[in-house]
C-alpha cells in the first residue's frame, strides 16, 4: 500500500514511523520467488534510538529525552540554517541551492527517474521532492516576512519540532545523491544537491553525520592516513604481499612502485580496494607494468587513500582530503594524478575540487584525470597482446554515476570491454546517463549501523538487482557465467550487497568486479588471471 503522508506530518510528535515499510508494498523483483520479509526494529532499539521516518536509521545516537536536549536539536538546525543560505558561509553551492529552491514547478517528473521512490512502492516520503519541500517550507516560514506572517496561506505550514528536525535528518539519508532526478528535471533544478546541503548542514553545525563517514570515514582518514584504518606501514605490506601473490600467479616478479619522484602519474587507489578486493590494485600493476607506464604509488598519509567521503555531506571534511591529494601529488613533482576505480573519488578529484580549492590548487596546475581512458589508451596501442576467449562469459556493465552520469566517461569502458571480451556486453536498461544507481552510493554502501543495511538491501538496491537478473534474462541457468563489471568501489560493495542477499552467485552463477581484472585476464603472455568465486565479506 502506498501510504499517503503530507509534508507536515513530520512534525508528528510519534514514535511511529510514517510508512512501516513492508516487502510486499515494494517493487516486485523478477525471478526472486522466496523475499525474506523485513524485520521491524527491536524493542530495545525502540527504546533507545528514534526509528519514526520508515522504522530504519543509520544512527545510533539516543532519542532525545529532556526539552532541553529538544530544543538544542531545533536551535542547531536553525542556526545551520542560517549559515546554509548565507552567502560568506556557504560560497560553495549556495547559489544552486537558491535555484533549486526558488524554481521547482512540482511537475513531479523527477520522481518516476529515481530508483528509491519506484523501488519502495512509490512512497511519497521518498519522492525527490519531498525532503526539498520541508526544507523549502521551513526556510519560507521561518526567514521570509511572508511565511511569518501568512503561514500555511504562502505553504510555510511546517512545524519545527525536534521530530521534523529529526526526520530531515532520515530523510538527507534516503538519497544516493544520484543525481539521476536533477538530469530528468525539465529545468535542472537538482534535488540530490539539496540532499547533500541537508547533510551538511547537520554535519557542519551539529557534528550529525552516520558513522561510517564522518568518525570512521573521514576523520580516521585525516588521523591515520586511511578511512580504512590502513597506516602507511600497513599499505606497504599490502603492497609487498600483492607483489608476492602476483609473483605466484603470473610467473613474474613485478616491483610496484611507491613514492618514485618525479614519476609522470600518480596512481590513487580507493584503500578499500587492497583489503577487500586485492586483485583490482594487483591488475593495475601488471596492467601498467606491461604497457610501461611511468607511474607510482604514495605512502604518504592519505595518499594511498583516494576515498574523500566529505564529497557526501560536509564540504570542511572533503576539503581536507582533497587538498592533501593535490598537495601529494606536487611534492612527488608528478604530472597528473590517475583515479583508480573509484566513483565518487572520480567526482571529488576531477570535478568538485576545481569548485573549492584555492586557485593554486586548481585543475590547470596538477591534472586529475579518470582511469578508463587510460586503459583504451593502452589496450588500442596494440603494446600487449589480447585473447579475447579468456573472458568468454556473459558481462554487463553498471555505470558508476560519479564516472558516467557527471563526467560523460562511457565510450573508454565499452571498447575496452569489446577488444578484452569474447561476446558483447549486455547493456542494461537503461545504460549509460540514464542507468540507475547501484544503490550504495553516497556513503550507503559502508553504512551497516543500526538497521540501516537491511533499508539498503531491500530499498536502494533494488533497481539495480533488478537490472542486473533483466540484462541476464535468457541466459540465467548457472551453467552460463555472468560477470557484472563494477568499475567502481562503492558500486562493487552494493553489486557484492545484493549479490549475497537475493542469492545470485548460487541461483544464477552471476559475479561481479572490476573492469582492469577483465583486460588482465586477457593478456596472453600470463596465465589467467580471474577467479571464479563470490565471497560475501
Ligand atoms: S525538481 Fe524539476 S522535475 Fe522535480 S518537481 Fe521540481 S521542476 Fe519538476
Ligand atoms: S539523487 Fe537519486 S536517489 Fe536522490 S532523489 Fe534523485 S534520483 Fe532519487
Amino acid at each position: 500500500m502506498r501510504y499517503n503522508v503530507r509534508f507536515k506530518d513530520v512534525a508528528k510528535l510519534t514514535d511511529e514511523p510514517l510508512v512501516p515499510l513492508k516487502v510486499e508494498d515494494l517493487e516486485k523483483l523478477p525471478g526472486i520467488d522466496d523475499e525474506s520479509p523485513i524485520q521491524p526494529p527491536s524493542a530495545k532499539w525502540l527504546e533507545r534510538y528514534d526509528f519514526s521516518l520508515d522504522g530504519h536509521s543509520p544512527f545510533e545516537i539516543l532519542k532525545p529525552k529532556t526539552q532541553e536536549e529538544k530544543e538544542r536539536l531545533v536551535f542547531g538546525f536553525m542556526s545551520g540554517l542560517e549559515k546554509l543560505l548565507d552567502p560568506q558561509s556557504n560560497w560553495t553551492f549556495l547559489k544552486i541551492l537558491k535555484l533549486t529552491l526558488d524554481y521547482c514547478v512540482r511537475c513531479q517528473t523527477c520522481s518516476e527517474a529515481c530508483h528509491v521512490y519506484i523501488s519502495s512502492g512509490r512512497q511519497e516520503i521518498y519522492r525527490p521532492t519531498f525532503r526539498s519541500e520541508i526544507l523549502r517550507r521551513l526556510y519560507q516560514r521561518y526567514f521570509t516576512p511572508s511565511g511569518k506572517l501568512l503561514k500555511s496561506f504562502v505553504g510555510a505550514d511546517i512545524e519545527l519540532n525536534f521530530k521534523t528536525v529529526w526526520r530531515l535528518l532520515e530523510l538527507a539519508y534516503r538519497c544516493n545523491v544520484c543525481r539521476r532526478c536533477a538530469m530528468y528535471c525539465p529545468i535542472g533544478v537538482d534535488n540530490a544537491l539539496i540532499a547533500r546541503e541537508i547533510r551538511k548542514l547537520f554535519s557542519q553545525e551539529m557534528g550529525l553525520a552516520p558513522l561510517e563517514i564522518l568518525k570512521k570515514g573521514t576523520q580516521q582518514h585525516l588521523a591515520v592516513g586511511s578511512s580504512t584504518g590502513m597506516t602507511p606501514a600497513a599499505f606497504k605490506m599490502f603492497v609487498e604481499s600483492i607483489e608476492e601473490d602476483i609473483e605466484e600467479r603470473i610467473g613474474k616478479k613485478i616491483k610496484i612502485p611507491v613514492d618514485k619522484k618525479g614519476a609522470d602519474i600518480l596512481l590513487i587507489h580507493n584503500a578499500g580496494e587492497f583489503m577487500a578486493w586485492p586483485d583490482n590494485p594487483a591488475a593495475f600493476a601488471i596492467l601498467f607494468d606491461a604497457a610501461g607506464i611511468n607511474y607510482t604509488l604514495s605512502s604518504e598519509p592519505l595518499g594511498y587513500d583516494v576515498v574523500g567521503y566529505g564529497l557526501w555531506f560536509d564540504d570542511m571534511e572533503a576539503t581536507r582530503t582533497l587538498l592533501r591529494h593535490v598537495l601529494i601529488a606536487k611534492e612527488l613533482g608528478v604530472k597528473k594524478i590517475v583515479v583508480g576505480e573509484c566513483g565518487h573519488a572520480h567526482k571529488g578529484l576531477c570535478v568538485i575540487s576545481d569548485r573549492i580549492l584555492p586557485g593554486d590548487l586548481a585543475l590547470s596546475e596538477m591534472p586529475r584525470e579518470s582511469c578508463f581512458p587510460l586503459f583504451w589508451d593502452i589496450v588500442k596501442s596494440g603494446r600487449i597482446k589480447f585473447d579475447p576467449s579468456r573472458n568468454n562469459f556473459h558481462t554487463t556493465l553498471h555505470d558508476s554515476c560519479n564516472i558516467v552520469r557527471l563526467m560523460g566517461i562511457y565510450k573508454p569502458q565499452r571498447d575496452v570491454v569489446k577488444a578484452v571480451c569474447a561476446k558483447p556486453t549486455r547493456e542494461m536498461t537503461p545504460h549509460g546517463a540514464f542507468n540507475y544507481c547501484c544503490g550504495g552510493g553516497s556513503g550507503f554502501a559502508i553504512m551497516n549501523t543500526l538497521n540501516f543495511g537491511q533499508w539498503r538491501k531491500k530499498v536502494s538496491e533494488r533497481m539495480k538487482t533488478k537490472q542486473v537478473i533483466e540484462a541476464f534474462k535468457d541466459v540465467l541457468d548457472p551453467k552460463e557465467q555472468k560477470y557484472v563489471i563494477a568499475a567502481c568501489s562503492n558500486c562493487k560493495g552494493a553489486l557484492r550487497d545484493l549479490i549475497g542477499q537475493y542469492g545470485l552467485f548460487e541461483k544464477y552463477n552471476i559475479i561481479y568486479g572490476g573492469l582492469v581484472e577483465l583486460i588482465v585476464n586477457a593478456m596472453v603472455d600470463i596465465p589467467p588471471f580471474l577467479k571464479w568465486e563470490f565471497e560475501t565479506h
